[in-house]
């Protein structure tokens, strides 16, 4: 039985070896999740309920349900509970804003597995496979495309230029057209995460200074001022729908994938496979420490790697866990840590 090469693994040893090494073959996973990681997952299970209920008239209800449920700690913690507003905000203004679809879905969580091929000759790899999972297939006229779903901090031109480079949803639609799915494109689907925070108000001594500082200003050397009272609930989710209300909180990219970028892509694809076949037999791992600070944050494995793979380290900050949860495929390999 081969195994199975996913394309996170792929794109994590073409980054970094040593980097996939510690998260497929040994599995340490962080103990904690940043905060960034847990609205982003539970905004893309939330779109992904949204997409398989598509003719169910309490479908809002059900996919806010759903949300409550993963801020369970948001009674006792403000920023739990200001993402748990945040995030109910977004899908609200979503499910509004898309409320009428230009497209017709046609799978959601499509999982598959393929053949990684000798572009020279033609032949399968012996070793490996190649399996992933999109988040959706849809039609739009006669046309298939995937439908990528991303929540994004700012949305500029640069952040548009990026999703050209996304090598694993290109590579994505070339096996999905060997197995049936004649894919012309990609869909990004990018949902903004407002800034937005709940105001505090003023404490007793901000107050007074800025009275204060008022008053100097002023001829008569007093000053009217109220103190800033803090945000209700009620006030700052209408202020975050108001956000949410905006064109430019959603974005729709629609981007076609011509045959020469797949073909290139597949070369790749193959080379890196047989780059990764050569660790993996010589059992070397090379530190890429030109990633550690990659998207603007650092690895999740830097101290561990700073300090010198201190067991003590791995055991503090990191669980093992098996790799490539999110895929059943995966379970069904000979060799689960591929
Ligand atoms: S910290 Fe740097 S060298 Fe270590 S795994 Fe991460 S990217 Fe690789």
């Amino acid at each position: 039985m081969k195994s199975i090469l996913t394309f996170s693994g792929l794109n994590t040893f073409r980054c970094c070896p040593r980097k996939y090494e510690l998260r497929y073959l040994q599995g340490l996973t962080t103990r904690e999740k940043p905060e960034t990681l847990t609205f982003g997952s539970a905004i893309h299970e939330a779109l992904q309920q949204w997409y398989t209920l598509p003719n169910d008239a309490k479908r809002l209800g059900t996919v806010l349900d759903y949300l409550d449920a993963q801020f369970p700690g948001r009674k006792g913690d403000l920023q739990v509970k200001g993402q748990w507003q945040r995030a109910r905000a977004l899908f609200c203004g979503y499910a509004h804003r898309y409320a009428q679809e230009e497209f017709e879905v046609v799978a959601i969580e499509r999982e598959f597995e393929a053949e990684i091929r000798n572009p020279d000759t033609g032949r399968a790899s012996q070793t490996f496979t190649v399996a992933g999972k999109v988040d959706g297939i849809v039609r739009v006229g006669k046309e298939l495309y995937l439908l990528e779903h991303k929540t994004a901090a700012t949305l500029d031109g640069s952040y548009l230029d990026k999703l050209w480079t996304d090598t694993q949803i290109a590579l994505y639609s070339y096996y999905l057209r060997q197995i049936g799915f004649p894919i012309v494109g990609v869909i990004y689907n990018v949902l903004l995460k407002t800034r937005l925070q709940q105001r505090a108000g003023e404490t007793e001594a901000e107050y007074e200074a800025r009275v204060q500082v008022l008053a100097a200003k002023n001829k008569s050397g007093k000053s009217n001022a109220k103190r800033e009272l803090p945000e209700t609930d009620e006030e700052f989710e209408a202020r975050l729908a108001e956000w949410y209300s905006r064109p430019e909180a959603f974005h729709r990219e629609q981007i076609y994938l011509s045959q020469d970028r797949l073909a290139m892509l597949q070369d790749e694809i193959w080379e890196i496979s047989q780059q990764f076949l050569d660790a993996r037999r010589r059992g070397k791992w090379l530190l890429n420490t030109a990633h550690c600070f990659a998207w603007s944050r650092p690895c999740e494995y830097l101290a561990y790697c700073q300090s010198g793979f201190n067991p003590n380290v791995r055991d503090n900050l990191f669980i093992s866990k098996p790799p490539h949860e999110e895929l059943s495929l995966a379970s069904k390999s000979s060799e689960t840590a591929f």
